[in-house]
């Protein structure tokens, strides 16, 4: 990924945790790299095909001017999540906010804070067995793309499958989606939690019926575990209601711990 750096970007506010330092103020000083990428703008001399580095900087001032936080890691976050919303050819932003003057009592040149931000790719599979199906999953998909930090970019056609695991109860209605989301895959999976809650989501047996069932598939190509969270989804590879969806989507996505893609995967399953 190409990078446009702004070093040393000087404003005055007002961060801090002492009434001081949110009444009178201080120097703080901004450096950040925007990752995108810039191979159009550089063929074609095209401004509009890149990221106004001087509108940037403008933008990072106001923001910062605009708001206090009493921390810079709020103020770094926030910033850099205000420029990852606003500039959408943005695809990373890494921000370092100084703050020189920070009162600690001690003789020292600068203190600050690092962050990196971006814009993540999910695969969510979408699945529902109780009352209006459809209608379930459509709203599923409208909530999550209302969400600031998430854009949803394809939604594959839903489908009507066999329920899996236990087998006595309706059929399903399936399908998957491709999200681009700043949220971590914690985050991610606590929203799926409300918008399942909001559809009246409850789990009383396990496998058992329900009205909406989001999960995550893939993040990245993060290969995580904890004791609420599986990416890749463990059981993916033997589910042709979540496989086939996700051909649609992606193919040629190679499952990072399989190492097959999702072409591959589904016909190994069937
Ligand atoms: P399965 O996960 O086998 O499809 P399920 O979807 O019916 O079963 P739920 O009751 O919806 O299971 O989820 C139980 C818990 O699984 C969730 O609360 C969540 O913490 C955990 N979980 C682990 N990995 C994932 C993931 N990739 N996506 C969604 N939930 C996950
Ligand atoms: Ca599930
Ligand atoms: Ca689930």
């Amino acid at each position: 990924m190409d990078r446009i750096r702004i070093k040393n970007l000087e404003l005055y506010a007002k961060h801090g945790v002492y009434p001081e330092e949110t009444k009178l103020g201080q120097k703080f000083l901004v450096d950040a790299e925007l990752l995108l990428d810039c191979r159009e703008a550089g063929k074609k001399d095209d401004l509009t095909a890149s990221v106004n580095y001087g509108e940037v900087s403008h933008f990072i001032t106001a923001f910062l001017t605009e708001h206090t936080y009493q921390l810079i890691e709020t103020a770094a976050e926030q910033t850099a999540r205000a420029l990852l919303l606003q500039y959408p050819l943005l695809q990373q932003a890494c921000l370092c906010v100084h703050k020189p003057w920070a009162p600690i009592g001690l003789p020292v040149e600068d203190v600050s804070v690092e962050i990196t931000r971006g814009w993540h790719t999910a695969y969510i599979a979408l699945g529902s067995n109780m009352g209006d199906r459809e209608s379930y999953i459509r709203q599923a998909v409208e909530a999550l793309d209302l969400l600031e930090d998430c854009r949803v970019e394809q939604v594959s056609t839903l489908m009507e499958t066999e329920p899996y695991g236990m087998t006595d109860q309706d059929m399903f209605l399936n399908g998957a989606l491709r999200l681009r989301t700043l949220l971590t895959p914690h985050e991610l999976l606590d929203q799926l939690h409300v918008i399942e809650a909001s559809a009246g989501r409850e789990r009383k047996i396990h496998w058992g019926p329900r009205t909406l069932d989001l999960d995550i598939i893939f993040y990245d190509d993060l290969v995580m575990c904890d004791d609420t969270l599986t990416i890749p989804h463990p059981d993916m590879e033997n589910r042709s209601f979540v496989l086939e969806p996700l051909r649609e989507l992606c193919p040629y996505y190679r499952h990072p711990l399989l190492q097959r893609t999702i072409t591959q995967l589904s016909i190994a399953n069937k």
